[in-house]
């Protein structure tokens, strides 16, 4: 758009009807370039990625994937309605992209989301058992110093309501 701007800038002087051409065809040049670079994009920036992502994907990398190739896929769409791309090569980019979306939809619904069920039931867990220590902790330390019994706060050893809860010690 920014080079179209300025062949029009630079053709001022000329007829219209040039200065139309010239900066269609800028612009269709540019829509095609815009294009091929839109669909191989997520494939090429893809590449480095892999290696990293190859070990533990995190959920958000997956949905960004994801966004990627759905994006790919319209792209893709719009280029074939516009007759940019034969039947052939829209079929093979259109299927391995399809593929590609399911399987990381699969993924995140799955995967992904079965990860963080483990995950939130691990945190729980471990909630729970530092619970269980807090309690053992306090009644341990209520034979020893007095704490209160609801709350497990240690009081002084002369209190006769709990300074924390108020509850008779
Ligand atoms: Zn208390």
């Amino acid at each position: 758009m920014l080079a179209a701007t300025a062949t029009v800038i630079v053709a001022t002087g000329q007829a219209p009807a040039n200065i139309i051409i010239l900066s269609l065809t800028v612009v269709s040049v540019s829509f095609v370039g815009m294009g091929a670079y839109r669909i191989l994009s997520p494939l090429v920036s893809d590449q480095p990625d892999t290696p990293i992502t190859i070990g533990g994907r995190t959920r958000a990398a997956l949905e960004r994937e994801k966004t990627l190739v759905l994006r790919s896929i319209k792209e893709l769409e719009f280029d074939f309605a516009m007759g940019k791309i034969a039947q052939a090569d829209f079929d093979e980019m259109g299927g391995k992209l399809r593929a590609r979306a399911l399987g990381l939809m699969r993924q995140l619904d799955a995967g992904g989301g079965y990860r963080e069920q483990i995950a939130k039931e691990v945190e729980e867990r471990l909630k729970g058992a530092q619970g269980a220590q807090g309690a053992q902790g306090a009644q341990g330390a209520q034979s020893a110093q007095g704490a209160c019994a609801d709350c497990g706060t240690v009081n002084d050893p002369d209190a006769k309501f709990c300074k924390n809860c108020g509850a008779k010690l």
